[in-house]
């Protein structure tokens, strides 16, 4: 941890200063500057909290979330295959607060649309010109039966990153030689499509190491998935026979769970591994189904050109919250989101049009040390969605080793700079 985390005073001043604010008549909220508040401090949140500021120092930027510390998906894999701390990983939240932004160390838990307010779960109320929907996803455990959040304690998803990441890597280490470790893969859209299969990689990376006769089967709601050449030409130089995938066309796809004998039942039998990494299917963050800004689907939609909910006014959505089409949900996403998200809302404040935002996004694959890949994204508003455009790149199969090393080394590059821009 790079500085000290926000203390409960420091999240009560913040409230204090807003709750002398709402006491204002309401002819001088009216010329005050306006209050943009942001539910979520991930990636999309962080990103969009510090570019509202940075573009417009008048407006008052609040920042609700309900921890004090970020911890950071992106690179959490090599923290379960036991290759990197997971201190790497977190971030307070200091340097926003030092930007001027109000951090409020509390989760929002209603949103008021007509008043335009948010309500925090300790009950204060806070209200808003424009409010900015970022957090993130929560599983839909209707849709895995037997899955739940005790059960992610027998058979852990990891795919929040913090206390599940590192209960996956002690279980993994706990694992006898000659165990099988099971990834079950849900269907998209889902948060970061490709990471299943560098999770897998590097766990196989760790059992290749310490483990050699064990085996890594992973269970796919999927037939085809995101680079799937370039990873399977690295599992067969890497690690020969270790994984082994079922894809959906062979029954792969995974009905329900049973934590108690930690069994994965899937369309075409039942698989017991000493290992069970049970990824369940996903939707925004419960807080946007609050606000009556998700649809059936369980994802928000938006207009791509400011993020502006299709459903509710004044709100907006960004990063893996909003169904955004052909962008992946993915951190490089995410903040790229938050950015055009802010130029947009400060657009609108001043009666300007906002430009249509050409979003590029980086996804950088690790499947051992020293071996890493990417795929490059262009994207812009087309219709209700963001649809991919020229430009994009993918890294070449069959390339030498030193164009591996290469990438691994800018993939941890590209960590330190989205994390830097974010939250350093
Ligand atoms: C294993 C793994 C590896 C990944 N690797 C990569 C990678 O290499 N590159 C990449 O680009 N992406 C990667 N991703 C994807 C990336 O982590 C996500 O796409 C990204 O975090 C999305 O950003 P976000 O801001 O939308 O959500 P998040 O980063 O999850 O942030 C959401 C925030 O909202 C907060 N929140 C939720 N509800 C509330 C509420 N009611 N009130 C207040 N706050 C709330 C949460 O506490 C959280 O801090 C990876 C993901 C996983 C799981």
């Amino acid at each position: 941890m790079k500085s000290r985390p926000l203390t409960r005073r420091t999240a009560v001043l913040g409230l204090t200063a807003t709750a002398a604010a709402l006491a204002r008549p309401s002819i001088v909220r009216a010329q005050a500057a306006a209050r943009i508040v942001v539910v979520g401090g991930g990636f999309a949140g962080a990103a969009c909290a510090r570019a509202l500021k940075r573009a417009q120092d008048s407006l008052q930027v609040i920042l609700i979330e309900p921890n004090t510390v970020f911890t950071a998906c992106p690179f959490s894999n090599e923290v379960i295959a036991g290759l990197r701390d997971l201190d790497a990983q977190q971030f307070s939240y200091d340097r926003l607060a030092a930007d001027a932004i109000t951090v409020i160390a509390q989760a929002a838990a209603t949103i008021a649309p007509q008043q335009r307010s948010v309500v925090t779960a300790d009950g204060v109320a806070l209200p808003y010109d424009r409010l900015v929907l970022s957090p993130g996803i929560d599983f839909h455990f209707d849709a895995l039966p037997g899955y739940s959040d005790a059960a992610a304690e027998k058979m852990p998803h990891a795919w929040k990153a913090g206390a599940q990441t590192l209960l996956l890597r002690r279980q993994l280490e706990a694992m006898p030689d000659g165990g099988t470790v099971a990834i079950a893969v849900p269907a998209n859209p889902s948060r970061c499509p490709p990471a299943p299969y560098e999770r897998a990689s590097l766990i196989a990376h760790y059992l290749k190491a310490r483990k050699p006769r064990s085996k890594l089967l992973i269970l796919d709601a999927k037939d085809s998935f995101s680079q799937q050449r370039l990873f399977e030409q690295a599992w067969k130089e890497l690690y020969g026979d270790m994984i082994e995938r079922v894809a959906l066309s062979q029954g792969g796809r995974v009905t329900s769970v049973d934590a108690a004998t930690r069994t994965i039942v899937t369309e075409f039998g039942n698989y017991t591994p000493d290992v069970a990494n049970v990824i369940p299917p996903q939707r925004a963050g419960r807080i946007a189904d609050i606000a009556g800004a998700a649809d059936a689907t369980g994802w928000c939609p938006i207009d791509p050109v400011t993020f502006a909910s299709k459903l509710v006014p004044n709100i907006h959505v960004i990063g893996d919250a909003c169904l955004g089409g052909g962008i992946p949900k993915s951190a490089a996403a995410a903040a790229a989101q938050g950015k055009a998200c802010a130029a947009a809302i400060v657009a609108l404040l001043a009666d300007r049009t906002p430009e249509a935002p050409r979003l590029t996004g980086i996804c950088y694959n690790t499947v051992a040390p020293g071996y890493g890949f990417s795929l490059t994204g262009n994207y812009q508003p087309r219709g209700d969605i963001f649809a991919e455009v020229e430009g994009g790149a993918t890294s070449p199969l069959d390339a030498p080793r030193e164009l591996r090393a290469r990438e691994a080394e800018d993939a941890e590059r590209w960590y330190r700079t989205i994390t830097s821009e974010c939250f350093g």
